[in-house]
């Protein structure tokens, strides 16, 4: 899509799976004319400058956000309060502040208080990604076709909204506003629960005995490896969505819990057809899906 409005200095706090893959796009949409990227460590520092994703590098946040028209934050979720205590007195009047992060509602509580009000704070979650990490691992075109979901406050400035939206459209997007609340506990449901139960299954097979654990891993077709995909998933970031989002992903393991209890149930009593009508409706969502 074409954009009315070019920002003048873009800049990333955080430059991982995410924020290089946003940053790829945008740079061929012509965007912005100015990025700087702030990575906390050089390691890191160094993969995104010989990827060349930005004009500038920055190891210190404060310089990234100076002058910066739009600032997008894309770090774990529990790093926001640290980070933001450092930088929030360095953003410039007027500036829009976004991010990327997969829980919304306690990060907003933590940080949205502090935020000046001339600052204009849009949080947002584009609903793509993979297992990787790093500026290495993203790639042009990740979004598209994907939601992406925004949690604005409901006296935030509509033509800040309107740039966020902007943006996550031109990299294939189709976006929805919608309450942060709202926002963990579907979230919680289609991939925070998820991820918990991929992680247990691995865990589990990691707890067998060494012998089984090799057979698995040897015999390991479709079902388990996908589960290993998932659980191969950024510790640190799962870590920090898990305990953020805690009441919403509780809730939902509650259902969770009372659906296996069913599922067990019907395969103690051989109950063929609640077995048949389960698999068939899950099938059917899987077709729904992909559709
Ligand atoms: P990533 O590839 O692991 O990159 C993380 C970035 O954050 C790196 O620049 C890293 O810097 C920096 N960082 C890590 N810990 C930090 C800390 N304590 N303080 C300051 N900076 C820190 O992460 P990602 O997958 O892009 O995820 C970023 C955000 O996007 C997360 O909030 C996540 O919830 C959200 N998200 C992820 C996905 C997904 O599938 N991965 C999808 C949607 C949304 P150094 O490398 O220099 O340490």
């Amino acid at each position: 899509m074409k954009l009315n409005n070019k920002v003048n200095k873009i800049a990333f706090i955080g430059m991982g799976l995410i924020n290089s893959s946003l940053v790829r796009d945008l740079k061929v949409n012509n965007f912005y004319n100015n990025s700087v990227a702030y990575s906390r460590r050089n390691s890191t520092l160094k993969k995104i400058k010989n990827l060349q994703l930005v004009d500038t590098i920055e190891s210190d946040p404060r310089k990234a956000v100076q002058d910066a028209d739009l600032i997008i934050i894309g770090i774990p979720v529990a790093a926001y309060e640290s980070i933001f205590n450092t930088i929030k007195d360095f953003i410039k009047p007027g500036a829009i502040l976004t991010d990327v992060g997969s829980v919304k509602k306690e990060i907003i509580k933590r940080i949205s208080k502090k935020i000046p009000k001339s600052i204009n704070f849009i949080p947002g979650h584009p609903i793509a990604g993979t297992e990787k990490s790093g500026p290495e691992s993203g790639f042009v075109g990740l979004f598209k076709g994907g939601w992406c979901i925004l949690t604005p406050d409901k006296k935030a400035n509509s033509s800040s909204i309107k740039l966020v939206k902007n943006m996550w459209k031109s990299v294939g997007m189709k976006v929805d506003i919608m309450d942060p609340n709202h926002h963990d506990l579907v979230l919680a449901i289609t991939s925070h629960i998820p991820h918990i139960v991929a992680y247990s299954i691995v865990g589990t097979v990691a707890n067998l005995e060494a012998s089984v654990k090799k057979e698995v891993i040897k015999y390991a077709a479709s079902g388990f490896r996908d589960f290993t995909r998932i659980a191969a998933s950024d510790p640190i970031m799962w870590r920090d969505i898990v305990l953020l989002n805690k009441k919403s992903i509780l809730k939902m393991l509650e259902y969770f819990k009372k659906d296996l209890g069913k599922l067990e149930q019907a395969i103690k009593n051989n109950n063929d057809s609640f077995l048949l009508k389960l698999f068939s409706k899950t099938r059917k969502i899987r077709k729904d899906i992909i559709k």
